[in-house]
């Protein structure tokens, strides 16, 4: 980036096609933001999604972001960027750090012309990901899980009265269909303890946050009680935070909105391989242009789950080429993602 970048921001709000609900909240409509760096002609694009989990607000960042603005003119180039984000670390607005680090890598691209996953010295990404069935009334997440013939892998989330009858009965209906699950935090010890026996029965292939972020006691306790590789999601954001909780888990749920961007997204994951952890790359309700972020590093995860825009009612970015299961990142300049329409 050169010195004549111009930051701003543009809120915007996603729906999804199906009211899309976890263990802890149900909703339909998500407060999103884009950050802007304009050089010339040539616009980045980056996408935040602030999630109230880790205490984040999009009017917040907003407002910090244009107060931080004149620094941003000044630095060099994503490097530059990373740098500066890094130093917001302490902040507590990795969401913001994301949309920011994005949209530096996709103006460098635009700039070189070259894709962002070249730039990072990746191949070009094209993986498979996962879909999510959300919690809502059992016969809707039956009717869903059937509608997405085209997943070979559904996440289902779980958490709630009847949980494990349904992922029975999920199972009984789509044997063939590989299953992993996501408690988001909302089992107690016992409760985690039966529910993966039953899990385990079933040939889950993951469980992601069984247990609360902060109960790292009770991960070591469980983790001793399961074959299935459990993932921490909520109890991970950072690189800051693998000490603590690593060996309490068999892998780490990276998302670009927790770690705060594409560059110490890329460092967690290195870490978590040096480490011999799993890595599922995750997104939040995202639309094209963050799943497009978090699809350059994919390639370098065990497991995938981007399937934030394919959730929407409406996609206002486009460029990631889909099919059926299969997400292959574009070759254009960047991110490679345009506004719809
Ligand atoms: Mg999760």
């Amino acid at each position: 980036m050169r010195a004549t970048a111009f930051v701003s921001t543009r809120p915007f709000d996603l729906r999804t096609a199906a009211p899309f609900g976890i263990s802890r909240w149900t909703h339909s409509d998500f407060e999103r933001f884009v950050v802007e760096l304009r050089d010339g002609d040539l616009v980045g694009l980056g996408e935040a999604a602030p999630n109230a989990r880790y205490g984040e607000d999009r009017a917040r960042d907003m407002d910090l972001l244009a107060d931080l603005a004149p620094d941003i003119a000044d630095l060099e180039g994503p490097a530059g960027v990373e740098m500066f984000c890094e130093g917001l670390a302490a902040a507590g607005v990795p969401a913001l750090r994301a949309g920011l680090s994005a949209a530096a890598w996709d103006l460098a691209g635009k700039q070189a012309g070259e894709p962002v996953w070249r730039m990072l010295g990746l191949a070009r990404p094209s993986v498979r990901t996962s879909y999510t069935i959300a919690i809502g009334a059992p016969e809707e997440m039956l009717a869903q899980a059937r509608a997405a013939s085209a997943f070979g892998t559904l996440k289902v989330k779980l958490g709630f009265d009847g949980d494990l009858d349904l992922a029975r009965r999920l199972k009984l209906e789509l044997p063939e269909t590989t299953f992993r699950y996501d408690a988001n935090e909302g089992w107690d010890r016992e409760r985690a303890a039966s529910a993966l026996a039953v899990l385990e029965d079933l040939g889950a292939e993951l469980v992601e946050q069984p247990l609360p972020a902060a109960d790292a006691e009770g991960m070591a306790w469980l983790k001793e009680r399961t074959l299935i590789p459990l993932l921490a999601d909520e109890a991970v954001l950072t690189l800051g935070d693998l000490d603590a909780v690593g060996d309490a888990y068999d892998g780490i749920v990276v998302k670009l909105a927790k770690a705060g961007g594409i560059a110490s997204a890329f460092a967690l994951i290195s870490a978590c391989t040096e480490l011999g952890l799993r890595v599922l790359i995750g997104c939040m309700v995202e639309s094209s242009l963050g799943i497009a972020a978090a699809l350059q590093l994919a390639g370098l995860a065990d497991y995938v789950d981007l399937d934030g825009a394919l959730l929407l009612a409406e996609d206002p970015f486009t460029g990631i080429g889909v099919e059926g299961d299969l997400l292959v990142a574009s070759e254009g300049p960047g991110l490679g993602v345009l506004p719809v329409g």
